[in-house]
């Protein structure tokens, strides 16, 4: 089975130790309950409980520590991060949160060559500390170059740092803030590790109603000294990006765990609601949102999987995971606002009961797709590969799954955040050849008729300056990247065809959608219009597909109930 089952985590690790941190997460939410897990979220209680467990069984030591600077145990591992995010977020948003902002703390201080602050760092994760990322200030979102919080040379060496930042989790709490600011003099940007219990740092304020601390803090006068500086210059500008690039990542594991877990909850209650004399499920339009939910959140995890092999195989020569990333960020957070939407259309009502799980799972999958740069952002940086990805392949070493006990050294030195216009694909047919299924023969139609139109009707240079162009076109092309990374991670763990037909059913649809958006913008071509037609395409129907794998799905309908 493809989805996470707390009930039975039959997940592969090479070592005792990764297994048990799932097992022993799982056994803490378990035994917590839905019902205090429900009470803490609507009371807005900070999560000590949580912290207090992490901290005795050194979960974010183990997971967060980089090999060499801690216990053995201790390494960045892509494959084990999948699952932890995932368990995370199928119990709580909140308690992935806290982990993730301290995953995106944690960046700079690895990325950099501060051997001090490294070692600190390690001591701190396994005394239980979380940590904070800096890097938001109020005024400018998105928009880093306007970074305001500023240090000034005090003459003797040290700095005085002064601004304030906003929306940055844990600044209630955290052991260390990594800040990013700007010098005063030579306008170099800076990453420097602040510690809050020093002079000159206030936390302002929580900025949301949450068990999550989302805090503005204040640097007034904050004397950065230079045992205090983790990167400068290009340095700490590319370590902005890639320390977003880690981070990003685990936000499509929130949305497969929340999703997974409303998933459960939702199926048990349509199978065992009767109406008019029979079971909800047995409604012609509710096995087919089902279905459709199924499909997606399947597609969703297989394609995150995928993208953590690249991830792990990266490299100074194969940046792909560049543009696979964003694909998780954007794509597969939003198909988890999908896949909430299907499954509420069908329980309706008791999705907004206080007792369920759902009705925090459908508050919470809004927020994923508009963090650490939101979906416009991600197709913005989507589509700058385009180019290479449809008219230059290249041939490059397949990548194997990769669920070896690595530590992902290259992720915290990727370099320069440059030059993607130079990153290389490899062909993507051949993955689309080797699966003879007619809604994938079809959906390769459909990718045919988007390169005419990107040949022979070429987007002109005003219409990849109009962003809301961009972004329609941009989906079309996120959607093959998403089916090529699906393909290629059907094949590895060898999901049966009845699967991949249906999800290729979903993905069929979901082209012609987006085709009829495109060429309903005002500034595309006619030419352009006619190209976007021929990728309108009707699925392959055939009941006895789709009637296997409702089975599939209708089978999970009492696997899993969380404890009261
Ligand atoms: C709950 C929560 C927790 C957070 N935690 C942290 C944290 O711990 N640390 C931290 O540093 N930050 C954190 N953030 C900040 C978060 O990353 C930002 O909200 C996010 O980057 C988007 O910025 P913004 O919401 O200000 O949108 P804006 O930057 O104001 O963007 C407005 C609009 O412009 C669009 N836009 C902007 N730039 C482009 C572009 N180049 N191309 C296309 N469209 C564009 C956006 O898509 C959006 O639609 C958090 C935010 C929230 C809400």
């Amino acid at each position: 089975m493809v989805l996470l089952n707390p009930l039975r985590l039959d997940r592969p690790y090479p070592d005792e130790r990764s297994a048990e941190v799932m097992r022993r997460t799982v056994e803490f939410f378990e035994a917590k309950g839905l019902a205090q897990v429900k009470e803490d979220d609507r009371a807005a209680v900070w999560y000590r409980d949580f912290l207090e467990f992490a901290r005795e069984e050194r979960l974010f030591a183990t997971m967060c520590t980089r090999a060499g600077y801690g216990a053995p145990d201790g390494r960045w591992d892509t494959w084990r991060i999948c699952e932890f995010a995932e368990i995370l977020g199928f119990y709580g948003l909140p308690y992935w949160y806290t982990w993730q902002v301290s995953v995106l703390g944690l960046g700079p201080i690895w990325m950099s060559d501060n051997e001090a602050v490294k070692q600190e760092t390690a001591r701190l994760l396994e005394k239980g500390g979380i940590f904070a990322y800096g890097l938001s200030e109020k005024a400018h979102g998105a928009d880093l170059y306007s970074t305001e919080m500023t240090m000034t040379p005090a003459g003797d060496g040290t700095w005085r740092a002064n601004g304030r930042k906003y929306y940055i989790g844990n600044g209630n709490e955290a052991a260390l803030v990594s800040t990013f600011a700007k010098m005063a003099d030579t306008g170099e940007w800076c990453f420097f590790a602040t510690d809050p219990t020093r002079p000159g740092y206030t936390c302002v304020q929580n900025v949301v109603h949450s068990q999550n601390f989302v805090a503005e803090y204040e640097l007034a006068d904050y004397v950065v000294r230079p045992e205090d500086i983790l990167l400068r210059g290009d340095a700490a500008w590319d370590a902005a990006l890639n320390t977003v690039n880690i981070g990003k990542f685990n936000l499509g594991w929130a949305s497969i765990g929340i999703c997974t877990h409303a998933f459960y909850e939702a199926l048990h209650h349509a199978a065992n609601r009767r109406l008019y004399g029979m079971a909800v499920t047995d409604f012609s339009h509710v096995k087919a949102l089902f279905t459709d939910a199924y499909c997606r959140l399947a597609a969703m995890k297989l394609v995150a999987l995928r993208t953590a092999d690249y991830m792990r195989s990266a490299s100074a020569d194969d940046r792909r995971y560049l543009l696979y990333n964003p694909v998780v960020k954007m794509k597969v957070t939003t198909q988890g606002e999908d896949v909430i939407n299907h499954m509420w259309d069908v329980i309706a009502a008791k999705g907004f009961e206080k007792d369920t799980y759902f009705e925090m799972a459908a508050r919470d999958i809004r927020a994923l797709p508009k963090l650490e740069g939101t979906v416009h952002v991600n197709i913005a940086l989507i589509v700058k590969f385009m180019e290479n990805y449809f008219f230059h392949p290249v041939a490059l070493p397949p990548v194997p799954r990769r669920d070896d006990p690595a530590d992902d050294e290259f992720l915290f030195n990727q370099g320069p955040a440059r030059g993607l216009g130079k990153i290389r694909f490899h062909d993507f047919r051949p993955i689309f050849e080797r699966f003879d299924l007619p809604n994938v023969r079809l959906f390769q139609e459909q990718t045919r008729a988007l390169e005419q139109m990107l040949m022979l009707a070429t987007p002109t240079k005003e219409q990849a300056a109009d962003v809301d162009f961009l972004l329609a076109l941009g989906e079309i092309f996120t959607l093959v990247v998403y089916a090529q990374l699906f393909l290629e991670n059907a094949e590895i763990y060898g999901v049966e065809a009845d699967l991949v037909d249906q999800v290729f059913d979903v993905l069929v649809r979901d082209f012609s959608r987006f085709a009829v958006i495109l060429q309903g913008k005002p500034t595309t071509t006619a030419a352009q219009a006619e190209h976007c037609l021929q990728m309108i395409r009707r699925p392959v129907p055939d009941p006895e597909r789709y009637g296997r794998v409702w089975q599939q799905v209708f089978a999970l309908r009492d696997a899993y109930t969380m404890n009261p």
